[in-house]
């Protein structure tokens, strides 16, 4: 009877699919490592909350590694390591591998814009003397979850005279914060009869900045009137250099350990910057790398990719070219040699909501970075649908060298979905497929992912990086 049930163990080790907690296959040294590398994830968590900061972040760190700008004029070897910076808000890293660029080249590419609220071009007012900004929010937000919590104010101003200030307020120990305001619960009846789409509409989303009125003397807007007039000595802008302004309100929350245990971080902005870090470190931690490595870093993903900083754009295909034409090649020979991973955060499987996945092909937190072989709605509409044997390939890669995998699906079939750029660079005829981080809480403004899956995903495109 236990000899039986040995066969029918062993049977099933062999022949069933079963993914395990990544700490299950795993060394212990290798566990050390993972919260390791997580310690400076939450050190760039905080320090490039925006696509603004997270470039000037990646492309600082790229100069201390001997990344030079990349000139068009050039002539590269093998070896040679340029970054090109994008308008400020995407970048591309590139080291140059040894094989000729017709042999195609590799690429990791992930978002660095996450889900926030946008100042509206004209946002001073003020309404019972108490000031606010208007915001328009950018990418997919449940907006009751914005209200009530700290927020900080990053961005960029270009005054009249075409000189630009950076802003960032509400990070530092003591710097004042922000907030948007919700009504109590005593007066909230009719508001907690709306849907939740409902409860907190788009146009209440402003943004409590101040409530002392200028002076004692008599006149309207006074609170205004001396919002405006801090600003303007502390930046030296007026009102209508609003018009001519990005700026960005974010969570003020650090990022954090969660749990007993620590496995966890919790922070603003996971979605994709917990594969944007590791795509950069993964780039940074290869020597000599046998193909030419691309870790494209880009903006605009969370509200389509289109505009000239996304990837819908030209940028990353006229980068490419670049490199085709050093090499005496024709871009579209490069491009189709070439191989991509999308590297994006898919929805793990969240026990408490868990009728929304199908748990047979859901990923999970903690078993690894997630394969997920194509993304769209309603019958895969929009999606970028990775082929068998490129599936096939990287599976291969990742078992070769011990990196914890799982596939995963964005929720049962009829509910939802959603898209990355995937799409954009298999239009370019580049292979490609996603993979990334499992997050729990996606698009809130914290959100919770694991040590060992963000370890992994850095194990992934070194891997990627580093084939012969
Ligand atoms: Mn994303
Ligand atoms: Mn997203």
């Amino acid at each position: 009877m236990s000899e039986e049930k040995n066969v029918i163990k062993e049977l099933k080790d062999e022949l069933f699919y079963s993914p395990k907690h990544a700490s299950e296959i795993i060394s212990e040294d290798e566990v050390k490592k993972a919260d390791e590398f997580a310690e400076g994830y939450k050190y760039y968590m905080d320090h490039g909350k925006t696509e603004r900061e997270s470039v000037e972040y990646f492309v600082e760190k790229a100069k201390s590694l001997g990344f030079t700008e990349f000139n068009r004029k050039s002539n590269y070897k093998p070896g040679d390591k340029v970054y090109y910076n994008n308008r400020g808000k995407s970048v591309i890293l590139c080291v140059f591998g040894t094989r000729p660029i017709c042999d195609g080249v590799k690429i990791s590419a992930a978002h660095l814009d996450s889900p926030r609220l946008d100042l509206k071009p004209n946002p001073l007012y003020e309404d019972t003397e108490l000031a606010y900004f208007k915001t328009h929010y950018y990418g997919g937000i449940k907006k009751y979850q914005w209200t009530a919590i700290p927020l900080a104010l990053h961005g960029v101003i270009v005054k009249a005279n075409g000189e630009s200030v950076k802003v960032c307020i509400g990070e530092d120990d003591g710097d004042p914060q922000f907030v948007i305001t919700d009504l109590l619960p005593h007066l909230a009846a009719e508001q907690m009869k709306r849907t939740m789409a409902e409860g907190i509409k788009g146009e209440n989303l402003n943004i409590l900045i101040g409530s002392r009125p200028f002076s004692k003397d008599e006149g309207s807007e006074k609170v205004k009137l001396n919002v405006i007039k801090l600003l303007s000595e502390k930046y030296g802008i007026t009102e209508s250099d609003f018009l001519s302004a990005e700026l960005e309100v974010v969570p003020a929350f650090k990022a954090r350990d969660i749990g007993f245990d620590r496995s966890l971080i919790g922070a603003y902005g996971h979605d994709d910057k917990v594969c944007a870090y590791p795509a950069a470190e993964a780039i940074f931690a290869v020597e000599n790398p046998s193909y030419t490595l691309l870790t494209v870093l880009t903006d605009k993903e969370e509200t389509g990719s289109d505009g000239n900083t996304g990837l819908n754009s030209s940028y990353l295909k006229y980068f490419i070219s670049d490199l085709a034409r050093m090499g005496g090649e024709e871009p579209w020979r490069v491009l189709s040699a070439s191989e991509c991973l999308s590297a994006d955060v898919n929805a793990a499987l969240d026990p408490i909501f868990a009728d929304v996945s199908e748990p047979m092909n859901a990923s999970f937190v903690n078993r690894g970075v997630v394969i997920t072989k194509y993304t769209g709605a309603r019958g895969k509409g929009g999606t970028s649908d990775a082929s068998a044997e490129f599936m096939g390939k990287i599976r291969r890669m990742l078992d070769k060298e011990n990196v914890v995998w799982q596939i995963g699906e964005l929720g049962k079939v009829d509910i939802g979905g959603g898209g990355t750029v995937a799409m954009y660079v298999a239009n370019l005829d580049i292979d490609v497929v996603d993979l990334g981080v499992p997050v729990l809480s996606m698009h809130a403004p914290f959100e919770v992912i694991s040590k060992l899956d963000l370890y992994m995903a850095f194990r992934a495109f070194k891997a990627f990086f580093e084939q012969k």
